[in-house]
């Protein structure tokens, strides 16, 4: 196989962005499977659903943002640790910085060699780098859930664990009155899945299981569109499930025979790459994910952090 270019390094055009009402004061910008970012509207008050990978990034999601309310943003709220979704945070003035304990943990723990490893496989999303002021420390976690009244009859947002999925801390933002659900990377409508800091049997199994519990009529993903019914949403959990259990039986039978993890990897792209290799991201996520379950698999349970050497090394060995 050829050298790929690293990660999406080659990939510089930028993505066309939507901007989108869900609901009365419901919000989200997708952008072809860039990082989706959302925002709801309390009476007095709002509430941000992702940062981006920087402030000046950030400030043109809330440019358009504010062509709808001008309200300040009492909530950030951070999905998980991932560069690409917290570093835009000094942006919002937010009152709050919300996520989940184990989110703060991970960014006290590889933090800055996530910082570092996202800005090397996916420069695009950095405008303007300079403006990060350094790492996003959340302000106020929890473990299990969190409620926000949103005020007159506006109803709740709750913020729920579902369990370790994507990363050790994600956590979903849900409107139970309006059934609409913000997912972030725990599912993705029409783009591939990041799983080299996941738990993917845990992902696969309960964590989906709980997210799909909720019942969402409408489902913001980590990228790609949004899923506006019942079938769209269970469109992208089934398919968010099904390369997941792809992954895991193709690298775990691989790895149960004793073959290498280069094997694993041919035989992972080569059920993958049918239904996925169009779709955003795939060939730069493989071999991270790929990587990641072997571990799994060697009994490693909490994720090797990924260096920009590692990154790299690992690159080398499988594209
Ligand atoms: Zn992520």
């Amino acid at each position: 196989m050829a050298t790929k270019p690293f990660a999406s390094s080659a990939d510089l055009v930028p993505k066309d962005e939507v901007f989108v009402e869900l609901a009365e004061g419901v919000y989200a910008l997708t952008a072809q499977g860039d990082p989706n970012v959302g925002a709801i509207e309390g009476e007095d008050f709002l509430v941000c659903f992702e940062a981006r990978a920087t402030p000046v990034a950030a400030r043109q999601w809330l440019a358009k943002l504010r062509e709808r309310t001008d309200k300040p943003v009492r909530y950030l709220v951070l999905s998980h640790y991932h560069a690409v979704r917290t570093l835009g945070a000094s942006a919002f003035d937010a009152q709050t910085i919300v996520a989940h304990e184990q989110t703060r943990a991970l960014i006290a723990e590889r933090g800055e060699q996530d910082w570092a490893g996202e800005f090397g496989r996916m420069p695009r999303l950095f405008t303007e780098p300079d403006s990060i002021p350094g790492l996003t420390w959340p302000t106020l976690t929890f473990s299990e859930r969190l409620t926000i009244p949103l005020g007159g009859d506006r109803g709740d947002l709750e913020l729920r664990y579902c369990g370790r999925g994507h990363t050790a801390g994600d956590i979903v933002a849900w409107l139970p009155r309006q059934r609409i659900l913000f997912a972030g990377d725990l599912v993705e409508s029409q783009a591939a899945l990041y799983t080299g800091d996941a738990f993917h049997d845990e992902w696969a199994s309960s964590t989906l299981d709980n997210v799909a519990a909720l019942g969402a009529e409408v489902l913001v993903g980590g990228r790609g569109a949004v899923a506006r019914d019942r079938a769209e949403v269970d469109a992208a959990i089934t398919q968010s499930r099904h390369f997941l259990n792809v992954l895991r039986r193709t690298v775990g039978n691989v790895h149960a025979q004793g073959g290498t993890l280069e094997q694993a990897f041919r035989a992972a792209h080569t059920a993958l790459a049918p239904r996925y290799s169009g779709w955003p991201i795939f060939e730069h996520c493989l071999p991270f994910d790929v990587q990641r379950y072997w571990d799994e698999c060697d009994g490693v349970d909490w994720p090797e952090i990924w260096t920009a050497e590692r990154d790299r090394e690992v690159w080398a060995k499988l594209r």
